[in-house]
């Protein structure tokens, strides 16, 4: 089945059509000759998502995907959180972004460390409904960047049942353990069920 992905980003339509496999053709926005610009303005995951996938979904009258997603740190009361790719301004380089997390993390000891990726997938579905699911994916901030695969903060995000961060994981080892993939997954059952059956 087709559907769009509210996302301009090559990489990350790379994940998602890897994650959803061949029973979907997911196309991006520019293929379906979108170019709206979608402002992030939820106080929620859910809500950004939401907003991407429905104002996407009414010009073009297709079912449309969108997700949302973040690191959620509690020693610094949920930061980045739903501004996890704005936090110290857009552009500026993800290096620099996790030597700052890791400085400002430096008297937090083990358990205090805990420390989430949170996605949200929402489906719109034209003329229904728009179907929504959040997951998560549990870890704890490093002591020290590790690992050149993944993008983003997955050098600073270490999972103890691995013993290893998200960028030491093969992209197909992280998609069956992400919040992302797990998300993305969820929602995808559910329009296998509506269309395929
Ligand atoms: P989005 O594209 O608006 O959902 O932005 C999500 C932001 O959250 C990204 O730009 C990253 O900063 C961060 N993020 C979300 N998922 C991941 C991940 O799997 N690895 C590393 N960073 C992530």
């Amino acid at each position: 089945m087709k559907v769009v992905f509210a996302t301009k980003n090559e990489n990350k339509l790379k994940e998602i059509r890897e994650i959803l496999g061949d029973e979907f053709e997911v196309i991006s926005m520019t293929e379906a000759g979108i170019d709206t610009e979608i402002i992030e303005d939820g106080e929620t995951f859910e809500d950004n998502a939401i907003k991407k996938a429905e104002t996407v979904m009414k010009s073009c009258d297709m079912v449309v995907l969108a997700d949302d997603s973040g690191l959620e740190i509690d020693y610094l009361n949920k930061e980045p959180g739903i501004y996890s790719s704005r936090y110290l301004g857009e552009d500026t380089p993800y290096t620099e972004k996790n030597k700052v997390i890791l400085e400002r993390m430096k008297d937090a000891r083990g358990s205090q460390r805990t420390a989430r990726f949170v996605c949200a997938v929402a489906a719109a579905v034209p003329k229904k409904y728009t179907i929504i699911a959040k997951e998560t994916i549990e870890g704890v901030i490093a002591q020290e960047p590790k690992g050149e695969n993944g993008f983003g903060y997955d050098p600073i995000f270490y999972v103890p049942k691995l013993k290893k961060t998200t960028a030491e994981l093969s992209m197909e080892e992280k998609n069956k353990i992400s919040h992302r993939g797990k998300a993305l997954r969820a929602v995808a059952e559910r329009l296998k069920k509506i269309y395929i059956k």
